[in-house]
Formats: structure tokens, C-alpha cells, sequence
């Protein structure tokens, strides 16, 4: 029997996730696997501020792909096309060393 405590354990947290971008953010079907061979000799990663630094000393904070002149912006998607990743979606907020 579900009591109403145990509903609010369960479900609250589930919602708020949910409405807070954590559950709605998952990444598209055809969006670049971070670990493609391609995207690793890159350094590509969907998030810009796990770049390798180290590795890619070209990186500079607050470059990200929606700021990169080859980026096909989708407005309805935070996910967008990339020409060096042909047939994939990158992360409007990733990075990759081919950046321009
Ligand atoms: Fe992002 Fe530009 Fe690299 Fe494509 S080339 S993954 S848009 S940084």
C-alpha cells in the first residue's frame, strides 16, 4: 500500500529533477558518443569545462560549440549538428579542439 509519505519520498524528488532540466537534458540518440574515436583524438566533451586542459592547451573558458562558427544551431535543441561529426548532434555547451 502506497502511503501518501512514501509517495512524496519517491515522486517529489523525481518531478523536481525532472523540472529542473536533470531528467530532460539526456542527451539525443544520435548524439556524438564522447568516447567515438573521433571525438576522443578531439577531446570532445559535452560539457566544455570537463575539457582536458592539460591536453588541449587551446581550450580557453567560455569557448563552447554554440559559439563556434560551425555550429548548426537547432533553437528547439540545446543539441545542434557539427560538420566535423557528420550525422551527429553535439552539446551547444560542449568543445571539441577543432573549434574555429
Ligand atoms: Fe563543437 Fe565546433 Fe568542435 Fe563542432 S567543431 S564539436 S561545433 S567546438
Amino acid at each position: 500500500m502506497t502511503t501518501r509519505r512514501t509517495f512524496l519520498l519517491c515522486w517529489v524528488p523525481v518531478v523536481g529533477a525532472a523540472l529542473s532540466g536533470k531528467l530532460l537534458a539526456s542527451p539525443p540518440a544520435d548524439a556524438l558518443d564522447e568516447h567515438d574515436a573521433k571525438a576522443e583524438s578531439l577531446g570532445y566533451r559535452h560539457d566544455a569545462s570537463q575539457v582536458d586542459k592539460a591536453r588541449f592547451p587551446s581550450y580557453t573558458p567560455g569557448q563552447t560549440c554554440d559559439t563556434c562558427q560551425v555550429y548548426q544551431s537547432d533553437a528547439s535543441s540545446e543539441w545542434g549538428g557539427c560538420p566535423v561529426f557528420p550525422g551527429k548532434r553535439v552539446n551547444a555547451k560542449g568543445w571539441c579542439s577543432a573549434y574555429q
